[in-house]
């Protein structure tokens, strides 16, 4: 079997021979792949009269369904209905194809059946953490596991990691796909890597003395608990010198919280570092990576790995695709992946400008890229759009906002009701810590400021805490992602409110953001 890697020149064709080749693919993967072994996609493609041959091309994709997370949900009737996504080869089928029987022929029955048993039997999974109160189980043979590190080798190529230089991977340790992809990123381009298992494990301060003690110039981690890690580095007026380069995940990025890590690693002694944003999901089995940019410079966009999968911009209301520039909602299907199978995946994710094939301004490399900001669903949990007195916030907007806001480091937002009541008015109270430069009275007006301005919204209280304070409100350390927005609402028994706070509680409680890096 050839390596994935080798199949294609994926970083260097073309708009038109790229598509045209998906577009075999696709063909092949459908006819060979998952048709053959997929119960739900047999299903989906018997309903609507098709076959592996109405799929010849990417454009042809728009004759089948969308899959939707709705589409994964355990139902009362079909409580493993993911199961229906796993692709499950029948050996007979398999057994006649000429491919196999000549493998047979040439290496023995023997080892053509331990070579298909590792590509067929799923041995590995994460799980997604998004909305849905269950965790939705992705399946991954050894086949996959291989597409693991192939993808997040790229992200070290990309963000051109060196054979002499170390990684410490802060993704925070569960069966998701951030730690995993990052864990696998070292093994596959043998750089040193140390995955620390993020703040749950080893706390702040444990993650600090592994910084120190490798001496990595790559550090690997969510946005909001590196903060605090080099925050706590710089109240203890430690030298971190030769970080690098940083690659964040599992969270959205904005420039503002770019310009601080940025900041304090200049503070740490590792001036000029650059950053890196990734994005993915669990459904996709892959993560996608910008360059390497200096904070400050606009985002180049994230590369897509077009050899493994096709991602589509679609219009979320009348699901149209979109052409190359426009934005829209991300789709994705794979061109070669086992175990569990999603076709035309709504991802549910918005894409600011959607996919360009223009060579990247950074680095030349020739492969889509999917440009502008991200807002991703899983950010929408049920605090995406709230009625705080009496006006709808955009919760997605409101973070952003905050993380721009120069002076400000880190914050949090608490919804509660007044008394302690649930019948009682909303109220809203941020707590804010300075940065180093930070003047407190300055950071209080911009922050009432920017919410009156932005939101219509006036806070009841703005209360200002030490760097420690902060970590423990935001339960770094504690909870698997940093809490950057609670609600303390009390429950109104049996009440829809109630019930909302419940799913938003089991959310938090399932971080980090549905497992992307
Ligand atoms: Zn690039």
């Amino acid at each position: 079997m050839s390596t994935p890697r080798r199949k294609v020149q994926w970083q260097h064709l073309d708009r038109d021979s790229m598509i045209a080749w998906q577009g075999r693919c696709l063909h092949r993967y459908l006819k060979d792949c998952v048709l053959p072994f997929s119960l739900q996609y047999q299903r989906v493609f018997k309903e609507r009269g098709l076959t592996a041959n109405d799929i010849q091309t990417v454009a042809d994709l728009r004759k089948l369904p969308f899959t939707s997370k709705e589409d994964l949900l355990p139902t009362p009737e079909n409580p493993r209905r993911t199961l229906d996504f796993v692709l499950k080869p029948d050996p007979k089928i398999l057994s006649r194809r000429p491919s196999v029987i000549l493998r047979a022929l040439l290496h023995g029955r023997e080892h053509v059946r331990a070579e298909l048993d590792r590509e067929w039997r799923p041995t590995f999974m994460t799980s997604t953490t998004g909305r849905s109160t269950e965790p939705v189980p992705f399946l991954y043979t050894q086949h996959d596991i291989a597409h693991l590190a192939l993808g997040s080798g790229r992200i070290v190529e990309i963000g051109g990691v060196k054979p002499d230089e170390r990684m410490v991977n802060m993704f925070p340790f569960a069966p998701h796909l951030a730690f995993w992809y990052m864990y696998y990123s070292g093994i596959d381009r043998n750089i040193f890597a140390l995955a620390t298992g993020g703040g749950k494990v080893m706390g702040t301060e444990g993650n600090l003395r592994a910084v120190l003690k490798l001496k990595p110039q790559v550090l690997v981690a969510m946005p909001t608990f590196l903060y605090h890690v080099l925050q706590q580095a710089v109240e203890q007026n430690l030298r971190l010198e030769g970080i690098r380069l940083l690659v964040l995940g599992g969270d959205k990025v904005p420039d503002g919280t770019r310009r601080k890590l940025g900041a304090l690693c200049a503070q740490v002694g590792s001036p000029d570092v650059k950053i890196m944003a990734t994005y993915g999901f669990t459904e996709a089995k892959f993560a996608w990576t910008e360059c390497p940019i200096t904070p400050g410079t606009p985002p180049p966009g994230y590369h897509l790995y077009a050899d493994q999968g096709i991602i589509e911009i679609i219009n979320p209301e009348t699901g149209e695709v979109m052409p190359d520039g426009e934005g829209g909602e991300i789709v994705w299907t794979p061109l070669d992946q086992r175990g569990t199978v999603v076709l035309r995946y709504r991802t549910g994710d918005r894409c600011e400008h959607g996919i360009t094939w223009e060579p990247c301004p950074c680095c030349g490399r020739r492969m889509p890229r999917l440009v502008g900001k991200i807002s991703r669903v899983s950010d929408v949990h049920a605090l995406r759009f709230q009625k705080i007195k009496g006006t709808i916030v955009d919760f997605n907007e409101l973070e952003r906002v905050l993380d721009d806001l120069p002076g400000l480091g880190a914050w949090q937002i608490e919804l509660c009701k007044a008394h302690d009541d649930p019948l009682d008015l909303d109220e809203i109270n941020v707590h804010i810590t300075p940065t180093g430069e930070g003047n407190l009275t300055t950071i209080d007006h911009a922050v009432r400021a920017i919410l009156h301005s932005h939101f219509e919204l006036t806070p009841n209280q703005v209360v200002a805490h030490t760097a420690e304070e902060m970590r423990a409100l935001q339960k770094v350390g504690v909870a698997l992602k940093e809490q950057k927005v609670v609600d303390n609402r009390p429950k109104t028994n049996g009440s829809e409110r109630g019930r909302e706070r419940e799913r938003a509680d089991a959310v938090k409680t399932a971080a980090p953001a549905g497992a992307q890096p």
